[in-house]
Order: C-alpha cells, then structure tokens, then sequence
C-alpha cells in the first residue's frame, strides 16, 4: 500500500451509487490515473435516489434518468464496475477489501460511499407483516405496482419519504393513512409552524393523517406488506400496503469491524479522512465535521452525497481540501415544491420568520439564532438559495424587522447603516 498520495494509485469504492460514481468522476477529474474499483451490492447501475419517490414512483420518468452517469461512462473512465457485490470485511493492515465471493481487492486509498439503510419498523408482528420500505428501484417498482386506485395504503411515518409517497399514493388514487408519532409530520427538522404547512397541505389532499399516533403491534395479512396496525389505544388501522418510512440508519458496519471510529456514521474530518490516512468516506455514511457548527453533521440528502465526493477525490490525491458546504435538500409533494439550506437543529434557534403567503404556500421561511440566520426554506419561491445561503454565511446580523418584507431584496437584510 503506497503512503504517499500519487497519481498511480489503486483506489477502491465500496457502494456505487451517487457518492460512489461522483467520486470515480471526481478522481478522474482531479487527474488520477490509477486504477478506481467501484463496488456495489446493488445490481444496477449507481443511480440517485430522489426520482423513486417522485418522478419514477408517479410513472413519469424513466428508470434512466436516474443513473449517475450512462453505462459506456465507466469503460471510457476505465472504472471497473463490480455490481451486484458485496465487501464483506476491510483488512486496514494489508490494505485490503474482502469481497463476498471470497476475492480480496488490494488498495492504496479507500473510500467508503456505503449510504445508509432504511430502519425497520420495530413493533410485534412487524417480521411477519413485511411492511414495505422505499429505498431502491425495486422499493420503489412495488409501491407504484401497490399504488393503485382504491388500494388502502398505510404510510408509517410523516418524514420526507413517507409524505413524498403520500404524495405518489394519492395521486395514483389510492386512499392514503399517514401514521406519525410526533405531533406533526416533519416536526423535528421543521419546527411546529411550518410543519403544520405540510399536514395542511397533506389534508387537503385527501391523506388521513393522523399524529400523535402509536402503534403497538402489526398483523399480517393474506400477502407480504398487506396487514393491519393495531394503534395503542385499540384502533385498527388495515392496509393492502404498509410502508415504513421511519428513517435510516448509516450502513457503517464494515467500518465498525474494521476498528474506524464509529458515531452515528463514519466519523470524518472536514477533509473526509477517517483516523486511518488511507481511508475516506462521503455520503449518507459519512459523519462529518463541519468547521462552521464546530461539530460532526450526518447530512442524509442528495446534495450532500452530489458534492462530498469531489472533495474526498481531492483528499485522497493528497490535495487541500474542505468540505463547507451548506447543508441542502429538496422535496417535491404535490404541487409544493420546496428547498431548504442551512442546519437549524431543535434548539439550534429561537424564532422563524416567514416573508410571502405561509397560507398560499408561497413563501421563505429563516430560522434565526439571535439576529442570524442559520437557515431558509423557500416554498413554491425558486433562485433564491444563493442569497438565502449568502446570508446564512454572512457574518453580519440581519435586519429581522425587514425579513418579512417581500419588497426587501435579499441581499440588502444586513443590519446597520451599509444594509439600509
Ligand atoms: C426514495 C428516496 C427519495 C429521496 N429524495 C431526496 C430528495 O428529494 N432530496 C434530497 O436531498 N435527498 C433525497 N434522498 C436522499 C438521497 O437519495 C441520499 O442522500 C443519497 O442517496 C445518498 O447517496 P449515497 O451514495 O451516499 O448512499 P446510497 O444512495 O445509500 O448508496 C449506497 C450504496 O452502497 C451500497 N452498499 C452498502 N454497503 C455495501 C457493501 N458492504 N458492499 C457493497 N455495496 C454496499 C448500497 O447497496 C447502495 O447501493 C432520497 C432518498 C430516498 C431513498
């Protein structure tokens, strides 16, 4: 195993979806001429995530447009492709990844791209019930074949993925029960008064959903994923589908038996190093330290697995760099269509405040800690993420009074006599 970063070194990816085949772009790009092994469990070719609960569940967009890169890409790369393999084990000594079949593939640099999988839905009756989950194509082939009119589906758990395939479910006319534990769906990432915006939204849409909910056992109906939830207090909730979507949990088990350090996620630096020099991870996977929050942030979204690899390519070459990129997601539900950057963590601020139509669903919504704002969400409202970032970033304290006021471009909110 070569110490030294050179342009001729063996560098192996384990998970080849978005993280992984950005990165195999981004080594190539940053001039690497060495061998890149991409291996991936999953038999198709990397692809992204997002359409399998929009475009690609609603039967509008081909399978296609979800691959990372088309399949001639990774010969004329010379990227060699291992899919439908596993890496079963990591020898760090020999600088080695062991793969199911038993071969061992040597490497000089390692990244780990291993994304994250869907928690199971933990109550008695779950095993035999087989609740659906949505997170590949194949998730998502049998949601849209389940989606059907009429069919009663059950969504456990009102975050992103359980809204978006409300979302998919209704339009697809079926009846849709959204079960959410908190108060409000989406209530930690979103805070009470713009969580309330998407149960409106959802309501309105025909979704029953019902909050505050416990389940306390599932029975298994006549097929897989079809059963009934049987809720605290008694009530029975039957589906033809259920689907949990009650999050994911960072697929870090090869770097835990390896020895890496292991926090909810690969702990990285902001160079996404782990505390082996030869090993790297970006993605799902990766808990990374972010200069700017003095602490590690597991980013489980699109953007974050989109531009890590760049900067982990540039790592493993031996080159400066840091990753301070704010954090960034997306969602589509109806006709909402909305993007969030920043981090505002429950009590990470004190106040939110909106400027536009909170009722129309039209609007920007900054989360503030004192007079700065460390986030925004802008709602049916598009190219405004660079001046929302801009004053995330800016480190003069914002004019809250004008905030509100839609009049007030956006790159004139700083306070003081330069903001106006
Ligand atoms: C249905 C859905 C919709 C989403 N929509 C949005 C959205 O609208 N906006 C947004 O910002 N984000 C969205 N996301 C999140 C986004 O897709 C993820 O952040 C992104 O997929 C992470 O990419 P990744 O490459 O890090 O990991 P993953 O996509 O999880 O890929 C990891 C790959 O590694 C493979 N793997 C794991 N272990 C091994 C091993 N030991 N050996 C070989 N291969 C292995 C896995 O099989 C998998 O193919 C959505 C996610 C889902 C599931």
């Amino acid at each position: 195993m070569n110490t030294q970063p050179s342009t001729r070194m063996d560098v192996v990816v384990v998970g080849a979806a978005l993280a992984g085949a950005r990165a195999a772009a981004a080594l190539r790009d940053e001039g690497h001429e060495g061998s890149i092994t991409l291996v991936g469990a999953e038999r198709h070719l990397p692809y992204e995530r997002p359409p399998l609960s929009k475009g690609y569940l609603l039967g509008k967009d081909p399978l296609e447009q979800a691959f990372v890169h088309p399949e001639e890409w990774y010969a004329e790369h010379d990227v060699q492709l291992r899919l439908g393999t596993r890496a079963t084990a990591l020898d760090r000594g020999a600088g080695r990844v062991v793969l199911d079949g038993g071969e061992e593939l040597p490497y000089d640099r390692l990244l780990l791209a291993t994304g994250a999988v869907p928690r199971p839905l933990a109550v008695p009756g779950a095993a035999e019930l087989q609740p659906r989950y949505l997170r590949t194509i194949e998730d998502s082939q049998a949601l849209r074949e389940a989606f059907v009119p009429g069919a009663r589906v059950v969504v456990v758990g009102g975050g992103w993925i359980g809204l978006e395939a409300a979302a998919a479910a209704r339009a697809a006319g079926s009846e849709v029960v959204v079960l959410e534990y908190a108060e409000l769906p989406l209530l930690r990432v979103l805070g009470p008064e713009l969580a309330q915006v998407f149960a409106d939204l959802h309501r309105e849409q025909g979704v029953d959903l019902r909050c505050g909910v416990r389940i306390a056992s599932a029975r298994a109906g006549d097929r897989p994923a079809a059963g009934t939830l049987v809720l605290e207090d008694g009530t029975e909730v039957a589906g033809d589908v259920v689907l949990a979507g009650v999050g994911v949990a960072p697929a870090d088990e090869l770097a835990r038996a390896a020895g890496l350090t292991v926090d909810d996620g690969v702990l990285v630096d902001s160079s996404l190093r782990t505390d082996d020099p030869a090993v790297f991870a970006a993605g799902d996977v990766a808990n990374s330290f972010y200069d700017r929050y003095n602490r590690h942030v597991r980013v489980e979204h699109w953007a974050n697995a989109l531009n890590q690899p760049q900067i982990a390519a540039r790592s493993m070459l031996g080159k400066p760099a840091r990753y301070d990129r704010l954090p960034y997601f997306f969602s589509d539900q109806y006709d909402l269509g909305m993007e969030y950057t920043g981090f505002a963590p429950p009590g990470g601020y004190e106040r939110v405040v909106v400027r536009g139509d909170l009722a129309a669903r039209e609007f920007i919504a900054f989360w503030l800690s004192g007079d700065h704002v460390v986030a925004g969400m802008n709602v049916n409202v598009w190219d405004v993420t660079a001046p929302i970032g801009d004053l995330i970033r800016g480190a003069t304290p914002v004019d809250v009074g004008r905030l509100a006021d839609p009049d007030v471009p956006l790159d004139q909110l700083a306070a003081g006599p330069a903001g106006g």
